[in-house]
């Protein structure tokens, strides 16, 4: 469990990134512009999966 609420989850992350968030190397560059695919996921900024089930990130969070 998580100590913060799921659907915050992308709102937390536009103030991470602004913060000191890193986001990780790109590993599927022609995916780095499908943001509109509802699985695209904002920190590996690939289609995989939602920000908010983005247990990476979600970690980083928790740190
Ligand atoms: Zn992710």
């Amino acid at each position: 469990m998580y100590s913060f609420r799921q659907n915050c989850v992308k709102k937390l992350f536009f103030q991470a990134l602004k913060a000191s968030l890193k986001l990780p190397e790109l590993k599927r560059p022609e995916e780095v512009n499908e943001i509109n695919d509802p699985n695209y996921c904002l920190y590996h900024r690939c289609v995989s999966h939602p920000i908010e089930d983005c247990f990476v990130f979600k970690d980083w969070l928790e740190r």
